[in-house]
């Protein structure tokens, strides 16, 4: 066994394991990556800090989208144009054409794993309407979403998992990926990782290793994601000097239940429930006359946000909205939506077959990643090349950029994502990777840095607690980069989140002497979510134009000829950004299918 000694003179003795690929997080991203891999007989292993089917995938709800056609006519074509219409027109073309051509495939591939998708009379996958998936370039809702009830996530998670330990896959479970292991020429080798069962440091090198960390939904107060969605992958990726890409675009999602902030599946809306305000006006045919209460999902929650500001908000404090589904009836509800009525009775203390439902709109998803390209290899742009890629490493799911979402994601459209790249990576993989080559040895210090970083965080003495500077810096999101933004609020934004920076010194971490630490693996979570909060703040100050999610009242309208580019931010260790931007792909990837050229957005 290999030792490290830190200039600190403390000595971590590191076991060391070497793999063809190693993909970092086990949601349905990087299961269908490693699935693939293990299928292509490359020696595979997948480490993750939760139990697998405890990821947050579990939790997705409403469905996955694919234009099957079951419940009436659908085209690929149409899918893609709803998906660049709900980017507002900021998502690559060809990889937009590459996600909504694969959809078909890829959920017939999950019915044949065994997904037990809900059924039409006539046995086919049942399909519902979501939010801007539209038949004919935009005319009409169509129902798109294939759907498991509304567990459509945790069925198809569970699946997947079951089918990877067909394969002669390695699983890593609760093992914490500290940071990668890059080269000095800037190849990812490998990465490193804490065994948070018994303290052990793990030194994985491998030919390619894949991040499939999820988003950081957890940099806000109030979110729908699991506590684990705290970016890691993203602040690994920036701390060896990749950049990220357009994460000044979040998602709200319209309907948290309030105060609570858990989801309420737009399948909710899809399956026929409406929003109303305090005079019981259901007002979303004013500012959607055609999809009404689907429209996408920034445009539903800003509407939202407005109906309360003008003062028609719901309760004593007018402060939320309110989604009826009691007309739906207890039947229906309980066959689609069983979820729903449980989590609508546990965390609102409601009868939703009875009565409506606080809602407000809750951070839910994170547009912006590291940036790829459609074989999920992560791109680092140079002056000469913006879309040069980064040896050894590939991005998928939220963690990633592709970009198919742009500035923001239809609803159904991220399993998807998780599915067709996850299953590109794999590909990709199998042609670059034979399996068994050489994996070429690593110096002998390899790591020291990330070992560095947890030991100084494990011996911390400052004065404030993790889940103080936490808080602080949930609030700071939570106010400065909300729906509605302006140039006043981001500025104090970005000095709030740079006076953090030289705080990180007075942190205080519970005593070392506790093997399972949560304290130190929080005050790691806590740095990732800094990382990511920061080039957030700092790209959204930056970005002088609204466009999808990125709502800024200084300037109301989009503006494609100085904004319709991608933000790149790269993060130094001291929390300074700097940012560049790359060319949105107008192209598509065939000429036989058509671009689609920006225009107005309206539903
Ligand atoms: C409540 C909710 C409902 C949703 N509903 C839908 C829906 O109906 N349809 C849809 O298309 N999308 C939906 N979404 C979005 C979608 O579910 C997510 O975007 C998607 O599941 C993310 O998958 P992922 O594979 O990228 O990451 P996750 O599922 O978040 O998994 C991340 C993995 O990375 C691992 N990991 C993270 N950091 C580390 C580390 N440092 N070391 C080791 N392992 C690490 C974790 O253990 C985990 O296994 C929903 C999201 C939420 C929050």
């Amino acid at each position: 066994m290999n030792t490290i000694t830190l200039p600190s003179q403390r000595s971590y003795r590191i076991v060391d394991h070497a793999y063809d690929v190693i993909v970092v997080g086990a949601g349905g991203s990087g299961l269908r990556a490693t699935l693939g891999m293990g299928a292509a007989g490359l020696k595979t292993a997948c480490i993750t800090k939760v139990f697998p089917t405890r990821s947050h995938t579990t939790a997705a709800q409403g469905g996955i989208a694919a234009s099957l056609g079951n419940m009436a006519e659908d085209h690929w074509q149409w899918h893609m144009y709803d998906t660049i219409k709900g980017s507002d027109w900021l998502g690559d073309q060809d990889a937009i054409e590459y996600l909504c051509r694969e959809a078909v495939p890829a959920v017939y591939e999950l019915e044949h794993m065994g997904v037990p998708f809900t059924r039409t009379e006539d046995g086919r996958i049942y399909q519902r309407p979501f939010g801007g998936h539209m038949r004919d370039f935009g005319k009409e809702p169509v129902q798109r979403a294939c759907a498991a009830a509304d567990r459509t996530g945790h069925a198809i998670l569970h699946t997947l998992y079951q089918q990877s330990l067909k394969h002669d896959v390695e699983f890593f479970i609760e093992y914490f990926a500290i940071d990668l292991i890059m080269d000095d020429k800037g190849a990812c080798k490998g990465v490193m990782a804490w065994c948070l069962d018994d303290g052990t440091m793990h030194r994985f090198r491998a030919n390619l290793v894949v991040l499939a960390t999820g988003g950081y939904g957890r940099a806000f107060q109030s979110c729908t994601s699991a506590h684990t969605c705290t970016g890691d992958g993203n602040a690994m990726a920036m701390r060896a000097g990749i950049p990220t890409q357009d994460m000044e675009f979040v998602q709200f999602h319209p309907t948290g239940i309030f105060p609570a902030g858990c989801l309420l599946t737009e399948g909710c809306r899809g399956e026929g429930g409406y929003l109303t305000n305090s005079e019981g006006e259901r007002f979303m045919e004013r500012y959607a006359p055609h999809a009404k209460d689907l429209a996408s999902r920034d445009v539903v929650s800003r509407a939202m946000i407005v109906e309360i500001n003008e003062g028609r908000g719901c309760g004593p404090n007018k402060d939320h909205i309110m989604l009826h589904l009691e007309h739906l009836g207890a039947d229906i509800l309980h066959e689609r939506l069983p979820s729903i009525v449980e989590t609508s009775k546990v965390f609102a203390g409601i009868d939703v077959t009875k009565d409506p439902v606080p809602v407000l709109p809750t951070v839910h998803y994170n547009m912006g990643g590291i940036p790829t390209n459609i074989h999920a290899e992560v791109i680092r742009p140079t002056k000469e090349n913006p879309d040069a890629t980064v040896p050894g490493l590939m991005a998928v799911g939220e963690a990633a950029c592709v970009s198919v979402h742009g500035a923001n994601r239809l609803g159904t459209n991220s399993l998807l994502d998780l599915i067709v790249f996850g299953r590109a990576a794999a590909l990709r993989a199998k042609e670059i990777v034979k399996p068994n080559s050489h994996i070429a040895p690593l110096p002998e210090k390899a790591g020291e840095d990330a070992i560095a970083r947890l030991d100084a965080l494990r011996y911390a003495k400052g004065n404030t607690r993790v889940a103080q500077m936490r808080d602080s810096l949930q609030r700071t999101m939570q106010r400065h980069a909300a729906v509605f933004r302006n140039n006043e609020n981001l500025k104090g934004g970005v000095e709030k989140i740079e006076k953090l920076w030289p705080e990180l010194a007075d942190i205080s971490v519970a005593d070392e002497s506790l093997i399972w630490n949560t304290d130190l693996m929080e005050a790691l979570e806590f740095e990732n979510l800094l990382a990511n909060a920061t080039v957030t703040m700092v790209s959204a100050e930056a970005r002088k134009e609204s466009r999808g999610a990125h709502a800024h009242d200084d300037y109301e309208e989009r503006d494609d000829k100085d904004w319709l580019k991608h933000t790149v931010s790269f993060l130094n260790n001291k929390g300074e950004v700097s940012l560049s931007y790359r060319p949105v792909h107008m192209n598509t990837l065939t000429d036989e299918v058509q671009t689609f050229p920006p225009k107005k957005r309206v539903y």
